[in-house]
């Protein structure tokens, strides 16, 4: 049976209070803390040469953790502006140059913001531009052995409910979603609570993208803090007020069967809680077992 796997998003306390400072030092140290992926966040811009990417990849491969890349912030294929629009579509392609220096195989990105256009209509033509540029990729042979990830957003003019990412991802076999259960509980006022609530974004999912897509996903999750429009700041899971729990999301998974990369986004927190979520998902399957 193939289970998921567990990771932070980005070099955690822990990891620095382990004397440890640079992230090629982080697959050993991911693999002596039994966890199995890593995510490397590019938000604030791509600020490193091709050979660090190299250097660094290297060492993830060596230590078999699997490593994902996300792609800038300011992503926003809703954009008005044609400038702005070659800008975004260039975000992807640099990313992809990326994910081949480092050898990783998930680009993760935002895919855009309404701003001040019609909600529906910003989301129609992300969707559209989004697809149209994975064909052309994909038609140029960039996309084999990877995937593009368009993320669940958790504020309301964002693009990016779990239903609009599946109607993206239903277009192009490279587009996989990233669930961001954190930012989906954020935007829902909270309504991310039972094993059925769950269920029911993962039965969608297989229904709108199939099975497989659906096994393979990436996942990020964390307790975020929210207000009437959303998201306001990511938690760890010291938090008892805002959610989700992650045990409700693993007794889906074991129940549907499904391995999807699991990245821990919470503050500070990422590799303790990876660590959480990994035993949690363990002990759930041991006891059915
Ligand atoms: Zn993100």
């Amino acid at each position: 049976m193939q289970k998921p796997l567990f990771g932070p998003s980005g070099n955690s306390e822990e990891f620095y209070e382990s004397k440890l400072t640079s992230t090629i030092q982080a697959p050993k140290w991911l693999k002596e803390q039994g966890l199995d992926a890593f995510e490397y966040s590019f938000g604030r811009g791509y600020i490193m040469s091709s050979q660090t990417a190299k250097d660094i990849g290297e060492e993830f491969r060596k230590n078999g953790i699997a490593l994902s890349l996300h792609a800038p912030y300011y992503i926003n294929f809703a954009s008005q502006d044609e400038v702005l629009l070659g800008k975004t579509m260039g975000y992807i392609v640099t990313g992809i140059k990326f994910l081949r220096n480092f050898g990783a195989d998930r680009l993760i990105f935002h895919p855009g913001s309404a701003g001040k256009m019609d909600r529906h209509g910003a989301f129609l033509l992300t969707k559209q531009r989004i697809i149209d540029f994975a064909n052309n990729l994909e038609e140029q042979g960039l996309l084999e052995g990877i995937y593009l990830c368009p993320e669940t957003m958790g504020k309301s003019q964002q693009i990016g409910t779990y239903e609009e990412v599946l109607q993206i991802c239903a277009g192009n076999k490279h587009l996989i979603p990233t669930f961001d259960f954190g930012h989906i509980n954020a935007l829902t006022q909270g309504s991310l609570k039972t094993k059925q609530d769950f269920l029911n974004i993962l039965n969608r999912s297989i229904e709108v993208i199939g099975y497989e897509k659906t096994a393979n996903a990436h996942i990020h999750f964390s307790k975020i803090q929210y207000g009437e429009k959303g998201e306001i700041r990511h938690l760890n899971f010291d938090d008892n007020l805002y959610g989700p729990n992650f045990e409700p999301l693993a007794e889906a998974l074991i129940e549907l069967n499904l391995h999807p990369r699991i990245m821990s986004e919470s503050a500070g927190h990422q590799s303790q809680d990876a660590k959480e979520m990994k035993n949690i998902y363990e002990n759930l399957l041991a006891q059915r077992k």
